[in-house]
């Protein structure tokens, strides 16, 4: 089965008691048995659903992974993924992370006796450097926000594999339609299904995909100990969502590609970051992995004027300020001032998150639309 097919009947079969086309929303907590044991493979819906076994199938298909597990939010899904380690344990972490991996690992796990080591992870030196007796896992976002770097997952993989590691990689900016991260010799793919993948802007939910059954025995433990799942009618949305994954990723990436040409000639600006960009410091590897560039593009401007930046944010019409992305709709934002201000200047300079950075999730709107949206916000500076 190919990606589109695969994204609208993967793990999904038609209602076998009423035909119903769609999965039910199997709106239960518990399910009836005929004497103690004997039952349909469903006993209560912590443990498991038949809507969001459905989801999780799907995932797990999309993937090319075997298993599937979905949880409250993307975080609750790292929360389980950190879990299979114990008080000791060391991580290798991108340095450049969603903010709020950041602050479960070193304000929650830290606490509980888990070492992360963060670290840019362009240097294969550099990582093995990092490498110890008690090193169990390499975590890996790419590509990274809001820089949108991009880490060679293969390459990665292979130091994972060499010492024994359980290789992570946060796959929700990607989506599988663009990279499919256990493909690459990663072992569990990590979702924040509340971005590209739901599409809507409408449920927070997450994910964790591999294809170990070991690594799949051991998380499903997890899952079902600690709880972090989510309900029916958030995982029927999902399903939906990802119905159209592949359509819509595909006009992301297209009005991606026109935004950032058109970003790129514009003489008030500076840098712009797009995978795609032939002059992007990681293009080769994205190419090399990834089987187009998706829609978020960061850019900055020529004199770095902070109340420019906040000018174009807030004169911007159909790209509303939000933060999140991943949605049908064009989004805004100013990671210095909102996603990162907790940053000191100095230290998110050094990343490239300086003052005029901006950061769009481009949406599936009419392209023209949207350029002419960002042209009008670009006159209103100097
Ligand atoms: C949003 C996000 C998360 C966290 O997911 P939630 O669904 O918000 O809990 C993790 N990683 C990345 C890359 C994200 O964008």
């Amino acid at each position: 089965m190919k990606f589109g097919t695969k994204t609208i009947h993967a793990g999904q079969k038609p209602d076998p008691t009423t035909g119903a086309i769609m999965t039910p929303i199997y709106q239960t907590s518990t399910y009836v048995q005929k004497s103690p044991g004997d039952h349909k493979g469903y006993e209560y819906s912590r443990t498991g659903n038949p809507t969001r076994k459905a989801l999780e199938d799907n995932l797990a298909a999309l993937e090319n992974g075997k298993y599937g597990l979905c949880f409250g939010s993307g975080l609750a899904a790292v929360d389980c993924i950190i879990k299979l380690l114990q008080p000791g344990d060391e991580v290798i972490s991108t340095n450049d992370l969603y903010g709020g991996t950041y602050r479960i690992f070193t304000k929650v796990f830290e606490r509980l006796g888990i070492k992360f080591h963060f670290t840019g992870m362009n240097s294969i030196e550099q990582i093995e450097s990092l490498v110890n007796s008690k090193t169990k896992m390499i975590w890996a976002e790419t590509p990274t926000n809001p820089m949108l770097n991009i880490i060679n997952i293969k390459e990665l993989s292979k130091i994972s594999s060499k010492n024994n590691l359980i290789f992570v990689v946060d796959n929700t900016f990607a989506t599988p339609y663009l990279q499919r991260p256990l493909d690459l010799g990663a072992d569990i793919v990590m979702h924040s299904l509340t971005k590209y993948m739901g599409g809507h802007s409408d449920v927070v939910m997450g994910a964790a995909i591999c294809k170990d059954d070991k690594l799949a025995e051991q998380l499903y433990f997890l899952q079902n100990s600690c709880g972090g799942v989510p309900g029916p009618q958030d995982s029927f949305l999902i399903l939906r969502g990802i119905k159209t994954l592949h359509v819509r990723m595909q006009r992301h990436c297209e009005n991606g590609k026109a935004i950032a040409k058109f970003l790129e000639k514009h003489p008030k600006i500076n840098n712009v970051y797009w995978p795609g960009l032939k002059n992007h410091p990681n293009h080769a590897t994205a190419k090399s992995q990834m089987d187009d560039f998706g829609g978020m593009i960061s850019f900055d401007l020529i004199g770095n004027k902070l109340e420019d930046a906040i000018k174009i944010v807030s004169n911007t019409h159909f790209f509303t300020l939000a933060e999140s992305l991943g949605g049908v709709e064009s989004l805004i934002g100013h990671p210095a001032s909102m996603t990162h201000a907790a940053i000191p200047k100095v230290e998110r300079e050094k990343t490239g998150v300086v003052d005029t950075l901006i950061r769009l999730s481009v949406g599936i709107e009419d392209v023209e639309d949207l350029i002419k949206d960002l042209q009008n916000a670009l006159n209103k500076i100097s």
